[in-house]
């Protein structure tokens, strides 16, 4: 599923791409529950001849600025992907929708899940998506003392508050393990129970799970692409996720796979004890 390394590329991608493109119509939709709002008949009427401003991203979601006041939205959930046809293509039996723009090109959204959600949004539609997620974990206010009061003022399991967007936008399930396998925390310790030392690790350690996987290309476990329909290449390089029975690259132990509020989720049990004040007890 794509996380916030992976929607952040097709952002970058897309803004290389269409930013100063006009939008003809929607040409294709086979898949109309994908749009949430507004109605099929307003989207594909108020799409029509808009141009694109800017593409950027908040928590999960790919946001296309259109003028006139309009963010085209997308959400890529399980295996939602994003490609620009330079020329003519018929779409596939997992594309469900098609843009396109005046000078030919195509947008098409793939998914073969049917996950993936879209939203045209109005200034009002937008504020209350902003609004609606936490902090924005690569930015300069998520700092140790903004993380420390959000940890402090829950009670919650760490790896389920980690994945709560309410709370920190961007992460899921790849980026949530390899954070806190970097931190040396076990994802069921409780978040308002860490020490200043295990909150500035968890700090360190989310910006440097996310940053691997930006300065990677992402991570591509089953169809994540960019918008020129690459893959990423993060998956090389994870020290935990989806390695279970690999030794631990730190200690050597081998990986375990243990389920946390219901997901599957990737530790070291030698670097990562659920009780690290009492480590006898933690081992017996
Ligand atoms: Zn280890």
């Amino acid at each position: 599923m794509p996380e916030l390394p992976e929607v952040e590329h097709v952002a970058r991608s897309l803004h290389k791409q269409i930013v100063g493109a006009h939008i003809a119509a929607v040409t294709y939709l086979d898949w109309e529950r994908m749009i949430e709002t507004p109605s099929v008949d307003q989207f594909r009427k108020l799409l029509q001849g808009r141009t694109i401003q800017n593409i950027g991203r908040r928590a999960k979601w790919l946001l296309i600025t259109l003028d006139e006041g309009w963010t085209l939205t997308f959400h890529l959930r399980m295996s939602g992907y994003i490609t620009i046809q330079d020329t003519i293509a018929p779409p596939d039996k997992y594309v469900h929708l098609v843009i396109e723009f005046t000078d030919g090109r195509q947008l098409f959204f793939h998914d073969i899940r049917k996950f993936g959600r879209t939203r045209l949004l109005d200034p009002v539609g937008l504020r209350e998506l902003d609004q609606a997620h936490g902090i924005e974990p690569l930015e300069d206010d998520f700092t140790v003392d903004a993380l420390s009061s959000l940890l402090r003022n829950r009670q919650a399991r760490l790896k389920p508050l980690l994945l709560d967007q309410t709370v920190i936008a961007g992460i899921g399930n790849i980026y949530a393990d390899e954070a806190l396998w970097h931190a040396q925390i076990h994802p069921l310790r409780t978040s308002s129970d860490l020490n200043d030392d295990e909150v500035a690790r968890l700090h360190n350690s989310i910006r440097k799970a996310l940053q691997t996987g930006l300065s990677n290309g992402g991570s591509t476990l089953r169809n994540y692409r960019n918008s020129y329909g690459e893959q990423g290449t993060n998956q090389d390089h994870f020290h935990v996720y989806a390695r279970i029975t690999h030794p631990c690259p730190r200690c050597g132990h081998s990986i375990e796979r243990i389920t946390v509020g219901q997901r599957g989720t990737h530790i070291c049990a030698h670097c990562q004890t659920l009780n690290p004040q009492n480590e006898r007890s933690a081992t017996t």
